[in-house]
């Protein structure tokens, strides 16, 4: 494949905005080369300006889950477009939103919509230290929760990719309220809460880890932070900006059975739209401004596009069996990679949830940042840029998963197989 327009579109870029990107993750500087210059997108699949047609694997990063252009979302933008584009007075639509979000979610029963996941867990934060009264938060290493401060400890994908687990800016002040834990280790978030006893608000959590790759919670462990929270008056944060509303119609909570106090919402909930929320039930969410004393606001939240796209995206998938045919599409992938994988004797491990999988190139089980670390990136660089070549777009990063989306055909799936197969033969 030629990307000759794509390489004079980047160095162009690169004069005017810092790296050429406008989020780190999209340079392609953990595989080598120059990043891909998307013209438009249909279904499952990408066109860049050199002409390629991609097959695409990350879904705007998790958010095209019915695949790009979907035509209910896209006529419900148009028609809000017509209608003008902000107001910054309360609409109607932003209480159908919330009442479908609130139907489709266990364990909530008011939501506040913001402009991105970031502002959700921030805002999520900020609520949790405010209804407890303490300061401290844990976190995961390698759990990403968007680049506010206090999270940019160990924060998973980006970070990890450029080398910086701590970004400069971030104040000591900040970062010695976040406490780091190990995922997948109960016995190393009770030492943190005995330790910083009477002190911790929250810890907060992605349910499915999905920026270290696709890692599964063990059996057990957030039945464990449930209890903990339980007994020593700290709530449980599900980040779900990644996992709602993709993993079923109430996210992780759903399919696992556990219950959280406040959970985060980005990426699927705006239809490819910038939209974030935070939900909780009642008692917890009366805390917030105006009826509470913790402060959150934004100019253009509830902006009528976004909740148009939000809107027309949630019914879809409320009406549909998006999430099932979804999860078949990806172990009918899982079973075809690791086949092909298997026969060529590439050191691999595939996790999976949902739709939601990643191929690990190392022997071990990948169940943390840790483990997660030791996969082998030269392969990957291969394995992603070999991909490319024919056709397939997967994240340009190792620590990344992979998002379906439910336009891919099983055609699709077997044109990548295939070329999975291509690449290491
Ligand atoms: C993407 C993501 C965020 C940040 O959302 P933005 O919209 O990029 O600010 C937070 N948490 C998780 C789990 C994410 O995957």
């Amino acid at each position: 494949m030629i990307y000759k327009r794509s390489s004079a579109l980047f160095a162009e870029a690169e004069q005017v905005i810092p790296g050429g990107v406008n989020s780190p993750v999209r340079a392609f500087k953990a595989v080598g080369g120059t990043p891909i210059f998307v013209k438009e997108a249909k279904g499952a699949y990408l066109y860049d300006e050199d002409g390629n047609q991609l097959i695409d694997y990350i879904a705007s990063w998790g958010p095209m889950i019915l695949g790009h252009a979907h035509q209910p979302v896209v006529d419900a933008v148009i028609d809000k477009a017509k209608k003008g584009t902000s107001f910054g007075m309360p609409t109607q639509i932003e209480t159908q939103i919330a009442e479908l979000a609130v139907s489709m979610v266990p364990n909530i029963d008011k939501i506040r919509f913001v402009n991105s996941g970031t502002e959700a867990c921030m805002s999520a934060v900020r609520l949790a230290r405010g209804y407890t009264k303490k300061d401290k938060i844990i976190k995961f290493a390698g759990c990403y929760h968007g680049h506010s401060d206090s999270f940019l400890i160990q924060a998973g994908s980006g970070a990890v990719t450029f080398g910086t687990p701590n970004s400069p800016g971030v104040t000591q002040g900040t970062a010695k309220d976040t406490l780091l834990a190990k995922y997948n280790d109960l016995d190393n978030v009770e030492a943190l809460i005995q330790a910083n006893k009477g002190e911790i608000a929250c810890i907060i959590i992605e349910p499915v880890a999905g920026n270290m790759g696709c890692i599964p919670p063990k059996q057990g462990f957030l039945e464990g932070l449930r209890s903990l929270c339980d007994a020593n008056n700290i709530l449980l944060v599900f980040d779900e900006v990644m996992t709602g509303f993709r993993l079923a119609k109430g996210g992780a909570q759903e399919l696992l059975g556990i219950k959280a106090d406040i959970v985060c919402f980005g990426k699927v909930i705006g239809g490819g739209l910038p939209v974030g929320a935070f939900a909780a039930r009642a008692e917890i969410m009366n805390h917030l401004a105006p009826l509470g004393p913790v402060y959150q606001a934004g100019t253009l939240s509830g902006n009528p596009l976004a909740m148009a796209a939000g809107l027309a995206m949630l019914t879809e998938l409320n009406n549909g069996n998006v999430f099932e045919s979804l999860a078949k599409k990806t172990e009918y992938l899982h079973k075809g990679l690791s086949e092909i994988l298997e026969r060529l004797q590439v050191t691999h491990t595939i996790n999976r949830v949902g739709s939601m999988i990643s191929v690990h190139f190392c022997d071990d089980e990948v169940v943390d940042f840790e483990t997660a670390a030791k996969g082998n990136n030269d392969t990957f660089k291969s394995f992603f840029h070999g991909m490319l070549n024919q056709g397939i777009y997967l994240a340009p990063s190792a620590f990344e998963s992979w998002f379906l989306n439910d336009a891919l055909t099983y055609e699709d799936l077997d044109k990548t197989i295939a070329a999975c197969e291509a690449v290491f033969s």
